[in-house]
């Protein structure tokens, strides 16, 4: 704990302001408790494809408890459990577990499935699937792995000039469900204006949880000296938590996994600091950060309300029937 902070007079000045909603999302709270249950119901170890969620913390606990994290299913041996990451595989990984006769928990996000079904029944419409979203990004490979002949990746508006379809009329546009709300309505627009006759997706890609944390993030941002936002860099949703905080006005924002991350020059001459984290992040994280930010003079933390949440996925239907079958609900 150390000596009690000697405050100055500038410090009566000092604000913290906590975004709400920040952290975990349904998809993401359905995804661990999924590996937790699968691990006591079938003992370790349970392998999982992918990180379940892009959170180091949140891998690093999980695999305390006995999970194994594998990059593809050929290192899984035959037999055992897998568990799909909330991101999604595409069926080309549903065929090899099937194959290599692995039994198979699937913790896709619901949402994310959404954008799958919107993907297959497109391209059974024989549309041209323009893909907004990040390459390389396991959500984007399962999607596009949904109908790969009809899709196509368009990365922003710089990509827009480059897309070559068969027939513009028939062109319709799906995204990756953790981008910037606002890029992305940028980039819909560039589309449009060379296929007007694009066709939207039924109802929103970008996923009630980002929207709701970019919404939250702009309302503690505008003039705000320093935005801290909690969440690994290889989590989408948090990366661009940053980039909407210095849109709405921030002076300076960052991206930490933790309190350690954190920057003592980046708290020079600051009076107001805002804090948030991506959709993949435990709370006590954020409150980590919190307790830094307290050690060294800043008062308690004031909660900023912009939307309330209240939705709960039920989880993955095979392992809720073995469950039951185990008298474990
Ligand atoms: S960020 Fe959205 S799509 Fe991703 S897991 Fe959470 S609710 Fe689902």
């Amino acid at each position: 704990m150390g000596m009690p902070p000697i405050l100055s007079p500038e410090d009566a000045d000092r604000a913290v302001l906590l975004a709400a909603p920040r952290g975990y999302c349904a998809g993401v709270d359905r995804a661990v408790i999924t590996v937790e249950k699968a691990l006591d119901l079938y003992g370790a170890p349970v392998y999982v494809r992918k990180q379940i969620v892009h959170n180091k913390h949140v891998v690093a606990d999980l695999e305390g408890r006995g999970a194994i994290f594998v990059e593809e299913l050929d290192e899984v041996p035959a037999g055992e459990t897998v568990v799909f990451s909330a991101h999604g595989v595409s069926p080309e990984v549903h065929r090899q577990a099937e194959a290599r006769s692995l039994k198979t928990i699937d913790a896709t996000c619901p949402l994310v499935t959404k954008v799958h079904h919107e993907a297959k029944r497109f391209a059974n419409e024989d549309y041209d699937i323009l893909l907004i979203g990040h390459a390389g990004h396991e959500e984007v490979e399962g999607t596009a792995g949904e109908a790969p002949e009809h899709i196509q990746l368009v990365q922003g508006p710089d990509d827009v000039a480059g897309i070559v379809v068969r027939d513009p009329s028939r062109v319709a546009w799906l995204s990756q469900t953790t981008l910037s709300v606002d890029e992305t309505l940028e980039t819909v627009a560039a589309i449009r204006e060379r296929f007007p006759e694009l066709l939207d997706p039924p109802s929103d890609d970008i996923c009630y949880a980002t929207q709701n944390r970019q919404l939250a993030v702009k309302e503690i941002s505008a003039g705000t000296d320093l935005v801290i936002v909690v969440g690994s860099g290889n989590s989408s949703n948090s990366v661009r938590l940053v980039e909407v905080a210095l849109e709405a006005g921030a002076h300076a924002a960052y991206r930490v996994d933790d309190a350690s991350e954190i920057d003592e020059t980046w708290l020079e001459g600051v009076s107001t600091v805002s804090v948030t984290s991506g959709a993949s992040v435990p709370e006590e994280l954020v409150n980590g950060v919190l307790s830094f930010l307290s050690d060294r003079g800043y008062p308690d933390a004031r909660a900023v309300h912009s939307a309330e949440e209240s939705l709960i996925f039920a989880l993955p239907p095979e392992l809720r029937r073995d469950l039951k079958a185990a008298g474990r609900v």
